[in-house]
């Protein structure tokens, strides 16, 4: 079932969040070197520009019953090109948190329901998870100069904690078998948690605060707990 977020009467353009250097909406000059940046404008009428006027405005349930803010990438080069160092992204970002999360497009909700449940966005129970890798290191270490390759789980003191993007275990095991080839002759000492492995967070695309948090808290705990200094995190 979805789960709404928590309600905020406050209007975006007070309610959404400033990074250091970013300056309030107010400041916007109107200037469009947002919309120049921005490759998406033009796209069924997107432009950075208009969602930071109608956000002043406090137009913003336009916005929300809108497509425009998930046509965003939310890549940030609207903000980097910005003269006046409007909050462009945290913008966006607040309007996807306000919508309903029946409403959120494509698989990016579920993902999200999944991943709180499960600690993956696919919903895939532990021992399923550690089968597949372990098939798939197997493959690997079929071949001669691979042979002795091992995958360990939940190794504490690893130099590198490995999280996975859902997809390299769900249909592009392929790509795994490259990082491992690197990492095997790289001598590179890593692991990969048998339990909340995921690395994509989908809190942070689809506006969820506390999903998001969820996420980096577990990731956080792996380390702290393995006492593990580094990170590899796919997106
Ligand atoms: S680049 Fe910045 S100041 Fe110029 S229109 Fe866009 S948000 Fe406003
Ligand atoms: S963050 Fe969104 S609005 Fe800004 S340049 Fe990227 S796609 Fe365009």
């Amino acid at each position: 079932m979805a789960t709404n977020p928590p309600v905020n009467e406050d209007p975006v353009k007070t309610a959404a969040p400033r990074r250091p250097g970013n300056q309030a909406p107010e400041m916007c000059l109107a200037c469009g070197t947002c919309a120049a940046g921005c490759p998406l404008t033009g796209q069924d009428g997107f432009d950075p520009r208009k969602i930071v006027r109608l956000v002043l405005l406090e137009r913003e349930q336009e916005l929300i019953a809108s497509d425009l803010p998930w046509l965003c990438t939310l890549c940030g080069k609207c903000e980097y090109a910005c003269p006046m160092g409007i909050n462009i992204v945290n913008i966006v970002r607040t309007l996807r948190g306000r919508v309903a999360r029946d409403k959120v497009p494509g698989m990016i909700h579920k993902g999200v329901a999944l991943c709180r449940q499960t600690g993956n966005n696919l919903g895939l129970p532990a021992e399923d998870f550690e089968f597949i890798i372990t098939d798939v290191a197997e493959e690997l270490a079929a071949e001669e100069e691979f042979a002795d390759f091992k995958i360990a789980f939940d190794k504490p003191e690893a130099n590198l904690l490995h999280t996975l993007h859902n997809k390299l275990v769900n249909t592009q095991n392929e790509d795994l078998v490259h990082w491992w080839k690197i990492f095997h002759v790289a001598g590179e000492d890593f692991t990969i948690p048998r339990e909340n492995w995921e690395g994509v967070n989908w809190g942070l695309f689809s506006g969820d605060d506390e999903a998001m948090q969820l996420s980096v808290g577990r990731i956080v705990t792996h380390m702290e707990q393995l006492e593990i200094q580094n990170l590899m995190y796919p997106e």
